[in-house]
């Protein structure tokens, strides 16, 4: 945490009212406006304008539902604010993010003894040593989940209606609202509309993914690029919990600064915001290659697939954490991208057990959008990318821990072939 959020966070509990507040809605899980307004000394008047200060020091989130703002405390927040003062205050100085990674290793590590062959263990994590401090001491970092690409042909693995199901079964098991990022060209007969609506009904949010997922790059112009998301907005309007969020095909925002600038007046002058990923990965090359097998040997066990895609999950999802962590001083809110995809379908349940093993903790995408980051706009070209590289590759100091792309199919091929998957 830097200097400037801590005294945006001091200032902001100074207030006698703001404090009052804040007390209030840490010891709720979730609060009204109207509740907070009918405490004593608080009114309709003034609470917005206490909630807005609250919300922008990072100490709560807000969400709306239809004419209802709610609020609930983001103990992170404080957690990592009584470190940044007992670091001040403190003369010896200790490398939080040393401790950090080991924590993020620890938990890994932990989560990987149950999953993964030791080669693999190996070959993903390389340091396995550091200091002894327990996991127990760092905040449980929140996520959530977004799933993009739904659609109705998912090859000779499985139909769409089982997929569908299995995937919504083990969101709603966690009692967890996702974002689903739909590529109208995917969906857009009959069946789609009902394959949208149970992620609906669900509460999920139903967001644009454009409607032919073009790469924004140079073969693609600002104004096919345009129509393309324009298209797609029929496809998810009918959905009582149509969002307007928008996430770029490929996480590419375009190749020249006109391109990228022009799209992104588009998407404010439509009312959409960017519906970033800050946890990038390749979970769809390996369904991609789990496919592969099946069509070869239909009877191929599932479990070094599911064991390879948890690993490389957590992988990443560690590296974006501690990125964000050195790049913005605090935790975020993480967005991780899935795909629909098969082998998706099959372990999702493992999938978001072994994130919480690692003590994630899993939240609605809404609150993940609503943390001030997202509005961010890197001016990085080509743009695009997981936010979270985005803002590292804008400051120039972290080139060292940047590949481009971020995530793709060609780091994980070696790994996959020499496991013979
Ligand atoms: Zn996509």
């Amino acid at each position: 945490m830097d200097r400037s959020h801590i005294e945006k966070i001091s200032k902001a509990l100074a207030d006698g009212t703001r404090l009052k507040i804040f007390q209030a809605i840490s010891a709720s899980k979730c609060i009204s406006c109207g509740e907070i307004v009918s405490m004593r000394g608080v009114t309709p008047a003034t609470v917005s304008h206490h909630l807005k200060i609250l919300n922008e020091a990072g100490l709560i989130a807000c969400r709306r539902e239809g004419q209802f703002v709610y609020s609930q405390a983001v103990p992170e927040t404080i957690e990592a604010y009584t470190r940044a003062l007992t670091r001040i205050s403190s003369v010896k100085k200790t490398s939080r993010r040393r401790v950090l990674s080991h924590v993020t290793k620890c938990a890994l590590a932990t989560v990987c003894s149950q999953f993964l062959p030791s080669v693999v263990r190996a070959s993903l994590f390389s340091q396995s040593t550091g200091p002894k401090t327990s996991p127990n001491n760092s905040a449980r970092p929140q996520l959530a989940l977004t799933l993009d690409d739904p659609r109705l042909s998912l090859g000779l693995a499985l139909k769409w209606p089982e997929a569908n199901n299995r995937i919504l079964k083990a969101i709603s098991e966690r009692d967890i609202r996702a974002a689903l990022f739909v590529c109208g060209m995917r969906v857009d007969e009959a069946d789609g509309i009902k394959l949208l609506s149970a992620w609906d009904q669900g509460g999920h949010l139903i967001c644009s993914h454009s409607y032919s997922h073009k790469f924004y790059g140079e073969q693609t112009s600002y104004a096919d690029f345009a129509a393309d998301f324009l298209k797609n907005e029929k496809v998810i309007a009918p959905y009582r919990n149509r969002t307007a969020l928008f996430r770029y095909p490929f996480l590419k925002e375009g190749d020249t600064a006109d391109k990228r600038d022009r799209f992104r007046a588009l998407l404010k002058e439509r009312g959409y915001r960017v519906g970033h990923v800050t946890i990038d990965a390749s979970d769809w090359y390996v369904s991609q290659r789990f496919v592969d097998r099946l069509a070869k040997q239909p009877n191929a066990p599932i479990a070094p697939y599911r064991d390879y895609l948890i690993a490389h999950l957590l992988d990443r999802a560690a590296f974006y954490r501690q990125l964000a962590l050195d790049v913005l001083g605090r935790d975020i809110p993480h967005t991780l991208l899935l795909h629909f995809n098969p082998l998706n379908a099959f372990v999702l349940p493992e999938v978001l057990k072994a994130f919480e093993t690692a003590r994630w903790r899993w939240i609605d995408a809404s609150l993940a959008f609503e943390d001030p980051i997202s509005r961010s706009q890197p001016r990085t070209l080509p743009a695009g990318e997981s936010l979270v590289w985005a803002l590292a590759k804008e400051t120039g100091r972290f080139e060292n821990r940047l590949r481009y792309p971020g995530e793709d199919d060609v780091y994980e091929k070696p790994k996959m072939d020499a496991l013979g998957l």
